[in-house]
Protein backbone atom coordinates (compact mmCIF):
# COMPACT_ATOMS: atom_id res chain seq x y z
CA UNK A 1 0.00 0.00 0.00
CA UNK A 2 1.31 3.40 -0.88
CA UNK A 3 0.62 6.08 1.68
CA UNK A 4 1.00 9.29 1.81
CA UNK A 5 1.64 12.11 4.42
CA UNK A 6 -0.29 14.51 2.70
CA UNK A 7 -3.45 14.47 0.21
CA UNK A 8 -5.15 16.92 -1.37
CA UNK A 9 -8.49 16.42 -2.98
CA UNK A 10 -9.37 19.77 -5.00
CA UNK A 11 -11.96 19.54 -7.66
CA UNK A 12 -10.35 20.99 -10.57
CA UNK A 13 -7.10 19.94 -12.13
CA UNK A 14 -5.08 23.64 -11.20
CA UNK A 15 -6.87 24.05 -8.18
CA UNK A 16 -4.33 22.74 -6.03
CA UNK A 17 -1.47 24.47 -7.70
CA UNK A 18 -3.24 27.56 -6.97
CA UNK A 19 -4.29 27.12 -3.97
CA UNK A 20 -1.05 25.30 -2.26
CA UNK A 21 1.47 23.86 -4.39
CA UNK A 22 4.03 26.17 -2.09
CA UNK A 23 3.14 24.09 0.47
CA UNK A 24 2.92 21.08 -0.90
CA UNK A 25 6.90 21.80 -2.54
CA UNK A 26 7.88 22.82 0.98
CA UNK A 27 6.16 19.26 2.43
CA UNK A 28 8.36 17.32 -0.39
CA UNK A 29 11.45 18.97 0.36
CA UNK A 30 11.20 17.64 4.14
CA UNK A 31 10.96 14.21 2.94
CA UNK A 32 6.92 14.06 3.18
CA UNK A 33 4.81 11.93 0.81
CA UNK A 34 2.57 14.33 -0.91
CA UNK A 35 -0.64 13.16 -3.69
CA UNK A 36 -3.89 15.21 -5.26
CA UNK A 37 -7.06 13.40 -6.29
CA UNK A 38 -8.60 15.53 -8.63
CA UNK A 39 -11.80 14.93 -8.40
CA UNK A 40 -13.15 16.18 -11.71
CA UNK A 41 -11.35 16.30 -15.61
CA UNK A 42 -12.23 20.17 -15.60
CA UNK A 43 -14.44 19.12 -18.39
CA UNK A 44 -16.59 22.01 -18.49
CA UNK A 45 -13.47 24.78 -18.43
CA UNK A 46 -13.82 27.30 -21.11
CA UNK A 47 -10.39 26.59 -22.85
CA UNK A 48 -8.63 23.02 -23.24
CA UNK A 49 -10.28 19.84 -23.26
CA UNK A 50 -10.05 17.09 -20.92
CA UNK A 51 -6.90 15.29 -22.66
CA UNK A 52 -4.92 18.66 -22.94
CA UNK A 53 -5.58 19.19 -19.07
CA UNK A 54 -4.98 15.54 -18.17
CA UNK A 55 -1.65 16.03 -20.14
CA UNK A 56 -1.17 19.86 -18.13
CA UNK A 57 -1.97 18.06 -14.56
CA UNK A 58 0.89 15.54 -15.07
CA UNK A 59 2.96 17.75 -15.90
CA UNK A 60 2.21 20.03 -13.12
CA UNK A 61 2.25 16.94 -10.56
CA UNK A 62 5.97 16.36 -12.27
CA UNK A 63 7.26 19.67 -11.28
CA UNK A 64 5.90 19.14 -8.02
CA UNK A 65 7.40 16.00 -7.60
CA UNK A 66 3.98 14.24 -6.36
CA UNK A 67 3.91 10.46 -4.91
CA UNK A 68 0.91 10.40 -6.93
CA UNK A 69 -1.88 12.00 -9.07
CA UNK A 70 -4.50 10.47 -9.74
CA UNK A 71 -8.14 11.77 -11.06
CA UNK A 72 -11.44 10.75 -9.71
CA UNK A 73 -13.86 11.48 -13.19
CA UNK A 74 -16.76 12.68 -10.69
CA UNK A 75 -18.68 14.88 -13.08
CA UNK A 76 -17.68 18.77 -13.51
CA UNK A 77 -20.33 21.02 -12.87
CA UNK A 78 -22.91 18.60 -11.96
CA UNK A 79 -21.79 16.34 -8.98
CA UNK A 80 -23.50 16.75 -5.85
CA UNK A 81 -23.12 16.10 -2.15
CA UNK A 82 -23.87 12.53 -2.42
CA UNK A 83 -23.53 8.95 -1.83
CA UNK A 84 -22.16 8.19 -5.05
CA UNK A 85 -19.44 10.54 -5.25
CA UNK A 86 -18.97 10.22 -0.92
CA UNK A 87 -17.78 6.45 -1.96
CA UNK A 88 -15.48 7.49 -4.30
CA UNK A 89 -14.09 10.16 -2.30
CA UNK A 90 -13.98 7.43 0.75
CA UNK A 91 -12.27 5.11 -1.61
CA UNK A 92 -9.47 7.42 -2.29
CA UNK A 93 -8.90 8.54 1.42
CA UNK A 94 -8.61 5.39 2.77
CA UNK A 95 -6.49 3.68 -0.30
CA UNK A 96 -3.98 6.69 0.30
CA UNK A 97 -4.35 6.42 4.84
CA UNK A 98 -2.94 10.06 4.74
CA UNK A 99 -2.29 12.29 8.19
CA UNK A 100 -3.52 15.57 6.47
CA UNK A 101 -6.13 16.29 3.87
CA UNK A 102 -6.35 19.66 2.12
CA UNK A 103 -9.45 20.63 0.33
CA UNK A 104 -11.06 23.10 -1.62
CA UNK A 105 -12.07 26.81 0.21
CA UNK A 106 -15.17 26.71 1.89
CA UNK A 107 -17.07 29.09 -0.03
CA UNK A 108 -15.75 30.85 -3.49
CA UNK A 109 -16.40 32.54 -6.85
CA UNK A 110 -16.55 29.04 -8.48
CA UNK A 111 -19.83 27.28 -7.08
CA UNK A 112 -18.16 24.12 -7.50
CA UNK A 113 -15.00 25.01 -4.67
CA UNK A 114 -17.34 25.13 -1.90
CA UNK A 115 -19.49 22.18 -3.15
CA UNK A 116 -16.52 20.29 -3.40
CA UNK A 117 -15.74 21.06 -0.21
CA UNK A 118 -18.86 19.76 1.69
CA UNK A 119 -18.49 16.64 -0.60
CA UNK A 120 -14.88 16.35 1.07
CA UNK A 121 -15.34 17.19 4.26
CA UNK A 122 -18.48 14.49 4.35
CA UNK A 123 -16.07 11.78 2.98
CA UNK A 124 -13.34 13.00 5.53
CA UNK A 125 -15.49 12.06 8.46
CA UNK A 126 -17.31 8.65 6.53
CA UNK A 127 -13.87 7.24 5.70
CA UNK A 128 -13.71 6.23 9.43
CA UNK A 129 -16.88 4.26 9.85
CA UNK A 130 -16.44 0.92 9.62
CA UNK A 131 -19.30 0.08 8.44
CA UNK A 132 -19.07 1.97 5.87
CA UNK A 133 -17.48 -0.64 2.76
CA UNK A 134 -15.33 -0.13 0.04
CA UNK A 135 -12.87 -1.74 -1.97
CA UNK A 136 -9.67 -1.15 -4.04
CA UNK A 137 -8.87 -3.65 -6.81
CA UNK A 138 -11.70 -5.69 -5.53
CA UNK A 139 -10.27 -5.89 -1.96
CA UNK A 140 -12.35 -4.38 0.80
CA UNK A 141 -10.52 -1.06 2.54
CA UNK A 142 -10.27 -0.67 5.75
CA UNK A 143 -11.62 2.31 7.57
CA UNK A 144 -9.02 5.78 7.65
CA UNK A 145 -10.07 8.98 9.34
CA UNK A 146 -7.26 11.45 8.46
CA UNK A 147 -6.55 13.80 11.77
CA UNK A 148 -6.52 17.32 10.23
CA UNK A 149 -8.74 18.68 7.15
CA UNK A 150 -7.06 22.19 5.77
CA UNK A 151 -8.93 24.36 3.22
CA UNK A 152 -6.96 26.52 1.02
CA UNK A 153 -8.15 30.07 0.30
CA UNK A 154 -8.71 30.63 -3.38
CA UNK A 155 -10.82 33.72 -5.19
CA UNK A 156 -12.71 35.48 -2.46
CA UNK A 157 -10.65 37.02 0.14
CA UNK A 158 -10.96 34.78 3.22
CA UNK A 159 -9.79 35.15 6.58
CA UNK A 160 -6.61 32.54 6.80
CA UNK A 161 -6.64 29.95 10.26
CA UNK A 162 -2.78 29.52 9.45
CA UNK A 163 0.20 30.99 7.29
CA UNK A 164 2.96 28.95 5.79
CA UNK A 165 5.78 30.68 4.77
CA UNK A 166 6.58 29.37 1.06
CA UNK A 167 9.16 32.05 0.01
CA UNK A 168 11.51 29.24 -0.91
CA UNK A 169 9.30 27.76 -3.63
CA UNK A 170 7.48 31.05 -4.97
CA UNK A 171 8.69 30.48 -8.51
CA UNK A 172 8.55 26.75 -8.45
CA UNK A 173 4.76 27.40 -7.83
CA UNK A 174 4.64 29.99 -10.54
CA UNK A 175 6.01 27.39 -12.95
CA UNK A 176 3.23 24.85 -11.82
CA UNK A 177 0.39 26.58 -12.55
CA UNK A 178 1.81 27.52 -15.84
CA UNK A 179 2.01 24.31 -16.54
CA UNK A 180 -1.81 24.52 -17.69
CA UNK A 181 -1.18 26.52 -20.79
CA UNK A 182 -4.99 26.42 -21.97
CA UNK A 183 -6.03 27.92 -18.28
CA UNK A 184 -4.03 31.08 -17.69
CA UNK A 185 -2.23 33.60 -19.99
CA UNK A 186 -0.28 32.04 -22.68
CA UNK A 187 0.05 34.41 -25.50
CA UNK A 188 0.50 31.03 -27.43
CA UNK A 189 -2.98 30.50 -26.51
CA UNK A 190 -5.36 32.12 -29.47
CA UNK A 191 -7.92 30.19 -30.84
CA UNK A 192 -10.28 30.05 -27.76
CA UNK A 193 -12.12 32.84 -25.86
CA UNK A 194 -10.14 34.89 -22.85
CA UNK A 195 -11.90 33.87 -19.51
CA UNK A 196 -11.59 35.19 -15.74
CA UNK A 197 -8.68 32.93 -14.92
CA UNK A 198 -6.83 33.66 -18.35
CA UNK A 199 -6.37 37.52 -18.43
CA UNK A 200 -2.39 38.44 -17.31
CA UNK A 201 -4.40 40.24 -14.08
CA UNK A 202 -5.26 36.55 -12.41
CA UNK A 203 -1.69 35.88 -12.23
CA UNK A 204 -0.71 39.22 -10.86
CA UNK A 205 -3.74 38.90 -8.22
CA UNK A 206 -2.61 35.49 -7.08
CA UNK A 207 0.74 36.95 -6.06
CA UNK A 208 -0.68 39.81 -4.59
CA UNK A 209 -2.47 37.68 -2.13
CA UNK A 210 0.62 35.65 -1.35
CA UNK A 211 2.67 38.64 -0.73
CA UNK A 212 -0.25 40.37 1.71
CA UNK A 213 -0.22 36.83 3.75
CA UNK A 214 3.33 36.28 3.72
CA UNK A 215 3.89 40.23 4.68
CA UNK A 216 1.91 39.44 8.16
CA UNK A 217 4.56 36.88 9.05
CA UNK A 218 7.02 38.50 7.94
CA UNK A 219 7.77 36.34 4.69
CA UNK A 220 8.07 37.48 1.23
CA UNK A 221 5.55 34.94 0.56
CA UNK A 222 2.58 32.80 2.62
CA UNK A 223 -0.38 30.52 1.68
CA UNK A 224 -3.28 30.65 3.75
CA UNK A 225 -5.38 28.03 5.03
CA UNK A 226 -8.59 27.71 7.49
CA UNK A 227 -9.64 24.96 9.79
CA UNK A 228 -13.17 23.86 10.91
CA UNK A 229 -11.35 22.29 14.49
CA UNK A 230 -8.94 24.79 16.69
CA UNK A 231 -5.16 23.87 15.46
CA UNK A 232 -2.40 23.52 18.03
CA UNK A 233 1.36 23.34 17.75
CA UNK A 234 3.66 21.61 20.25
CA UNK A 235 5.78 24.60 21.02
CA UNK A 236 5.45 28.48 21.39
CA UNK A 237 8.60 28.67 19.03
CA UNK A 238 6.47 27.01 16.16
CA UNK A 239 4.95 30.26 16.15
CA UNK A 240 5.96 32.87 13.97
ZN1 LIG B 1 -11.36 25.37 -9.68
Amino acid sequence: MLKLDILVLSVHPDDAELGCSGTILKHIAEGKKVGIVDLTQGELGTRGSVEIRAAEAAAAAKILGLTVRENLGIPDGFFQNAKEYQLKVIAAIRKYQPEIIIANAYHDRHPDHGRANELVEAAVFLSGLRKIETFDDGKAQQEWRPSILLHFIQDRYIKPDILIDVTEYWDKKIESIHAYGSQFYNPGWQDEPETYISSPDFIQVVEARAREFGKSIGAKYAEGFTSRKILGVNSLFDLR
